[in-house]
C-alpha cells in the first residue's frame, strides 16, 4: 500500500450487493464493460460541462475513454479523461451505493431472499436495478482505481477485493480523469465469463451496448504492419524476401476506435436498430428493462431542436415519491447542460425519459433560469404534446401495448387531468376505467359512448375502494336492470379527477349516487307525476325519519335507483362525496361527511312496515331503532363506516330478541 493508505469498509448496503454481485450465476456478464464506460461518459459529460465556464479544466487533447487489455496479466483497463474523483468521492462514490434507489433496492433484496425464489429472484433483480461500479466484480477479482479529480493535482488510489473493505491511497496520474483496472477471474464462456482481454470479444460488446456513446472509445489493438527495410531500426519480428526486395512486418500498437460515436438522437429513426435504441435507454435512465415505446422528434427551422423520448417498459419504485427527480437530459449541440431538466416535461409525465438537443439554446443558459427560457418553454408544449399523441396512436395502433403503459403509468397520467389544462381534451380519451360492461377488461370513455344508448344523458360512474365494493352497491341496482353501463372509479385519484372532468365528448360524467336518477326511458319519465303525488302522500313518514336521522339526513324521498334494496344514501350534485370524505379522513384531514338524502324503495317490503309503525304512533320506540337501522344498513350497503358501530350491533340484537 503507497502513502496515507487507509482501510474503508463498505456501507452495509454496498457489502450486500457486492456480496450478491460476487457469488452470482448472472450469465450476462458482459454489462460489467457497459456499466464502466457508461461511468466514463458519465465523468466526461461533467467535465465538459465545467469546462465550459471554467476552460483551464478541459483536457489538453480530446476528451476519450481507451480500453486496454492485457492477456498475460489478465487484467483489463478502462481509462477515461473525464472529470475524475477527489479522494473523498472516491470513498463515498465507490463505498457506498451512490443513487437513490438503494433503500428500495435494498429493501427489494431482503424480500427476494426470504422470498420462495431465493436466488433465481435475486439473479432477475439484479438484471433490474442495475448495480453499476459493482458490477466490476462480477468479472473481476481484484479492481483498481486510480483517479484525479479535474483542477487538483492529487490522484487517488482505490482497491479492493470485493471482500467487504477496500483500501485507499495516494497516487499518481498525469492528467484528470480515471482508469479502472479490472484483474479478470478465469475465462468461462459456457457461464458467460468470456475472455475480456480479446480484442475481438471487446469489440463486440462496445458495439452491442455502448455505440451511441458521443466520445470515442479506443480499442489498444495490435497491428501487423509491413515496414520497408530502411525503418527497421525497431525490433522487428520477421523478415521474408519477396520478388526479390527485402520486406519486414512488424507488431505496432494503436488505439482504434470502436464505436460510431454518432449521437443517436441525430440520426433518422428508420436507420437506428431498435436494439441501439434500447441500449441507449438504459444508459440514460439506468434502467435495465428494454422501453415499451420509443418517440421521435425534430423541430427545423428558425428555431431547432431534436428530442429523442422513452416510454420505459416498467413502472420505477419511486415514480410516487414526488420528490424523486425527474425530466429529460437537456443538450446544447451534444453538450449535456442538465441532467434531469424537469424543465422540460410536466410531472404526470415525469415516468418518460429522453433527451432533447438544441443548437439554438445558449451554452452559457443558467440551469437556474432554465425555467424561465422561452424557448425551453416552447420545446416543452411540443414535447407534452407528441407524447400525448404517440400514446393515441399506440393505443388504436396496438392495444395491448398501450395496455401495458396504462398499467404501470396510468395513475401519472391521470394526474394531468388536473394539472395539465391546455391538453384536457387530448388526455380524456387517453384514460382507461373499469365498466360494469366487463369483467376485468378496461375501456375508454370513447368506447363507452359507442355503447350507450341513445336516449342516455350522461357517462355514468362510481366511486369506491375497489370494485368488489363498488358493484354491490345499491346505488347501482336500477342501472344493472335497465342494461346501463357504470364506469368503477376505484383509484383514489379518480374522485378528483371527476371533479375537474365534468364531460367528455359533450356527455356529462354523473355519478349514480349523486342527485336525483333519471334513467331516461320513456316510461319512467311518465311516472314522474305519479312520483309526486307519492311524495306527498308519504310526506309524513319522510318527515318523522328526517328528524330521527337529523344528525346524518337533510332529507328523506323515495328512490328510482333501488330495486332489491330497501333504502340507499346520496349526495346532492355538488356535495362531497362520502368516498371521497372517508379518503380525506384516512388522510388525516377530518372534513365532516356532509348530510345525505336517504332514499326509499316503495316496493321494498320494510317500506310498508316502516309505515306501519309510523302510523301506530310517532312515539313508538321501534320507529327510531328503525330508522337507525336502515341507515347503518344503507351506509354498510355502500362500503362506508357505521358512525356508530357499537349503538347498531346493539339494536340488532335487541331486534333479534325480540
Ligand atoms: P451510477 O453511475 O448509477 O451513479 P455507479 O455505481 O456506476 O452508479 O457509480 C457510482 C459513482 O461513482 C458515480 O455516480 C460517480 O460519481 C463515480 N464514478 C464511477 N466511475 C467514475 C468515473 N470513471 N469517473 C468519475 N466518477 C466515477
Ligand atoms: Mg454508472
Amino acid at each position: 500500500m503507497g502513502k496515507d493508505a487507509e482501510t474503508h469498509t463498505f456501507k452495509s448496503e454496498a457489502r450486500r450487493v457486492l456480496e450478491i454481485v460476487i457469488h452470482s450465476l448472472y450469465s450476462n456478464k458482459e454489462i460489467f464493460l457497459r456499466e464502466l464506460i457508461s461511468n466514463s461518459s458519465d465523468a466526461i459529460d461533467r467535465r465538459r460541462f465545467t469546462a465550459l465556464t471554467n476552460t483551464e479544466l478541459a483536457p489538453e487533447g480530446e476528451y476519450e475513454i481507451r480500453l486496454e487489455a492485457d492477456p498475460e496479466a489478465r487484467t483489463l483497463t478502462v481509462w477515461d479523461n473525464g472529470v475524475g474523483m477527489s479522494r473523498q468521492e472516491v470513498i463515498e462514490d465507490l463505498g457506498t451505493i451512490a443513487r437513490s434507489g438503494t433503500k428500495a433496492f435494498v429493501d427489494e433484496l431482503t424480500k427476494a431472499e426470504d422470498g420462495p425464489d431465493g436466488q433465481s429472484s435475486l439473479e432477475a433483480l439484479i438484471g433490474q436495478f442495475g448495480v453499476g461500479f459493482y458490477a466490476s466484480f462480477m468479472v473481476a477479482d481484484e479492481v483498481t482505481v486510480l483517479t484525479r479529480k479535474a483542477g487538483q493535482e492529487q490522484a487517488t488510489r482505490w482497491h479492493s477485493t470485493g471482500d467487504g473493505s477496500f483500501q485507499v491511497s495516494e497516487g499518481e496520474r498525469e492528467e484528470a480523469g480515471t482508469e479502472v483496472v479490472l484483474h479478470l477471474k478465469e475465462a468461462d464462456p459456457d457461464n458467460g465469463m468470456d475472455d475480456f482481454t480479446s480484442e475481438h470479444v471487446l469489440r463486440s460488446i462496445v458495439k452491442k451496448y455502448s455505440d451511441f456513446v458521443t466520445y470515442p472509445i479506443k480499442l489498444k489493438v495490435t497491428r501487423t504492419e509491413t515496414v520497408s527495410g530502411e525503418t527497421g531500426e525497431e525490433a522487428a519480428d520477421a523478415g521474408e524476401q519477396e520478388d526479390g526486395q527485402e520486406k519486414k512486418t512488424e507488431k505496432v500498437q494503436v488505439w482504434e476506435t470502436v464505436n460510431s460515436m454518432k449521437a443517436i438522437w441525430t440520426r433518422p429513426q428508420s436507420e437506428v436498430l431498435s436494439t441501439e435504441y434500447n441500449e441507449f435507454y438504459k444508459h440514460i435512465s439506468r434502467d435495465w428493462t428494454d422501453p415499451l415505446h420509443v418517440i421521435t422528434l425534430r423541430a427545423e427551422g428558425t428555431f431547432e431542436y431534436s428530442a429523442l423520448l422513452f416510454v420505459p417498459g416498467r413502472a420505477p419504485f419511486d415514480l410516487f415519491q414526488y420528490d424523486s427527480p425527474y425530466g429529460l437530459q437537456l443538450y446544447v449541440n451534444r453538450v449535456l447542460i442538465k441532467e434531469n431538466a424537469d424543465e422540460l416535461l410536466p410531472q404526470y409525465l415525469r415516468f418518460v425519459k429522453g433527451v432533447v438537443d438544441s443548437p439554438d439554446l445558449s451554452l452559457n443558459v443558467s440551469r437556474e433560469l432554465l425555467q424561465q427560457d422561452r424557448h425551453v418553454s416552447l420545446i416543452r408544449k411540443r414535447v407534452v404534446r407528441k407524447i400525448l399523441d404517440e400514446l393515441a396512436t399506440l393505443q388504436t395502433d396496438d392495444s395491448e401495448k398501450y395496455l401495458e403503459f396504462w398499467t404501470n403509468f396510468g395513475k401519472a397520467l391521470k394526474e394531468g387531468v388536473s394539472t395539465d389544462h391546455d391538453n384536457l381534451d387530448r388526455i380524456k380519451p387517453l384514460l382507461l376505467f373499469q365498466s360494469s360492461h366487463h369483467d376485468s377488461k378496461l375501456t375508454s370513455l370513447s368506447e363507452y359512448l359507442d355503447r350507450m344508448g341513445e336516449d342516455q344523458e350522461a357517462i355514468y360512474y362510481i366511486t369506491g375502494d375497489n370494485r368488489e365494493a363498488v358493484e354491490r352497491s345499491p346505488h347501482l341496482e336500477a342501472f344493472h336492470k335497465e342494461g346501463i353501463e357504470v364506469l368503477y372509479l376505484t383509484d383514489p385519484v379518480d374522485e378528483i379527477l371527476v371533479n375537474v372532468m365534468s364531460e367528455f365528448e359533450g356527455k356529462e360524467l354523473r355519478s349514480v349516487g349523486k342527485g336525483a336518477v333519471d334513467l331516461g326511458s320513456s316510461e319512467e319519465k311518465k311516472d314522474d307525476t305519479d312520483g309526486e303525488e307519492a311524495e306527498k302522500e308519504h310526506s309524513a313518514l319522510f318527515e318523522a325519519l328526517k328528524s330521527a336521522l337529523e344528525e346524518h339526513v337533510k332529507e328523506v324521498r323515495l328512490s328510482s335507483r333501488l330495486t332489491e334494496s330497501p333504502a340507499c344514501l346520496v349526495g346532492d350534485e355538488h356535495d362531497m362525496s362520502a368516498h371521497m370524505a372517508q379518503l380525506l379522513k384516512q388522510a388525516g384531514q377530518d372534513v365532516p361527511v356532509p348530510k345525505r338524502i336517504l332514499e326509499l324503495n316503495p316496493d321494498h317490503a320494510l317500506f310498508e312496515k316502516l309505515k306501519s309503525i309510523h302510523e301506530d304512533s310517532d312515539e313508538n320506540p321501534l320507529f327510531a331503532d328503525y330508522a337507525q337501522l336502515l341507515l347503518g344498513q344503507a351506509l354498510l350497503a355502500e362500503g362506508s363506516p357505521l358512525p356508530d358501530p357499537v349503538g347498531f350491533g346493539k339494536r340488532v340484537i335487541d331486534l333479534m330478541l325480540r
